[in-house]
């Protein structure tokens, strides 16, 4: 079976509260993608399962290409319904917090999660975990927070109520956090928990058609004048800037998530070590960085935009204009070539 890397007491302390709650809320960050999504549907169902009242309340909307998912249009976005989350989170007897380390990555909810008076568990796999939780199960070295969950309901004898439904949120975490396990994805164990979840009955392929590859045509023909006339790149620092403003967003009809996964594709480029996204949203500049090896965008994302990340995927937002943007970024480029592959060193 998948070897146990969450600490004993930590699985006693979570069992512990579990036993003293009904009223559970779970949540995760802003604009919560497949993983943040799929840990907390899956932590749901399978706590329902046994008798307990869970619900998922997420700081802003579920993107529309998760909306498939078992229970996702039962949460609660706390963008909508201010006062009815608000409400849940400070009568909540036990709180999950999943996929985000930091309190401030729920961003306006931030103010009602840390003061509810529910003790919080943070089920998480990013680098340097905040104090804001009672109980951390932090693995950065997981793919994804969904596997982590698959792991802690294992450890707390919940397996068997892990439902087939449970188990396609679960899934869905692990296949996007691992772009359909083609990075961050060398690890044993995730093949022996996909084989688990295959026999509680999931659709794999369904699964990935519905969650990785379901695109409008408006946002098809984005991502290709992105790619085609957008594109741009900097051989010096091994780099591909794709950047998007307001107006051609408009153009061609964006809709939240329209470019997810843009950011990836120059990667495809045996030149190309890293890769920048910029979007210019209504109220700040969206940054995405993806990379190859060791190069690490997270290290770029906080030290020149104050974001985070891993070392592979990172993001920041930036309060100003899309070319104030650019500038930065362009400025910052040569301190980060010593991570470049050596044949690219100068
Ligand atoms: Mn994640």
């Amino acid at each position: 079976m998948i070897s146990r890397i969450i600490n004993e007491k930590t699985i006693d302390r979570v069992r512990d509260l579990l036993s003293e709650s009904n009223k559970i809320v779970i949540t995760c960050h802003l604009t919560p993608d497949g993983d943040a999504i799929g840990s907390s549907l899956g932590l749901m169902h399978t706590l329902n399962a046994i008798g307990k009242s869970a619900v998922v309340v997420t700081p802003d909307m579920v993107p529309k290409n998760l909306m498939f998912l078992p229970g996702a249009k039962d949460s609660v976005a706390y963008s909508r319904h201010e006062e009815y989350a608000g409400k849940l989170l400070s009568e909540a007897e036990l709180i999950f917090c999943l996929d985000f380390n930091e309190s401030k990555r729920v961003d306006r909810m931030e103010q009602a999660l840390v003061s509810a008076k529910a003790p919080k568990v943070m089920i998480d796999h990013h680098l340097h975990p905040g104090d804001f939780a009672d109980v951390v199960i932090s693995h950065p070295e997981s793919s994804s927070t969904s596997m982590l969950v698959f792991r802690a309901l294992c450890r707390l004898e919940l397996f068997d109520c892990i439902s087939r439904q449970a188990a396609e949120c679960i899934f869905t975490g692990m296949m996007t956090d691992t772009g359909n396990f083609s990075y961050n994805s060398n690890e044993p164990d995730l093949y022996i928990v996909i084989a688990e979840l295959l026999r509680k009955g999931i659709d794999k392929d369904r699964l990935f058609q519905r969650a990785c590859n379901t695109f409008s045509e408006s946002s098809i023909r984005l991502n290709g004048y992105a790619l085609s006339e957008k594109m741009e790149l900097i051989p010096d620092h091994g780099c591909s800037l794709i950047t998007l403003n307001a107006e051609e967003l408009k153009r061609f009809g964006y809709e939240k998530g329209d470019t997810e996964g843009l950011v990836n594709k120059p990667l495809a480029m045996p030149e190309v070590v890293w890769s920048v996204y910029l979007r210019e949203d209504p109220t700040q500049i969206k940054i995405s960085m993806r990379s190859k090896g060791e190069f690490p965008v997270n290290r770029v994302c906080s030290e020149v935009f104050g974001g985070g990340g891993h070392l592979n995927a990172a993001g920041a937002e930036f309060k100003g204009s899309l070319e104030d943007c650019i500038a930065t970024l362009r400025n910052a480029m040569p301190a980060y070539d010593k991570y470049l592959p050596h044949s690219k060193k100068k």
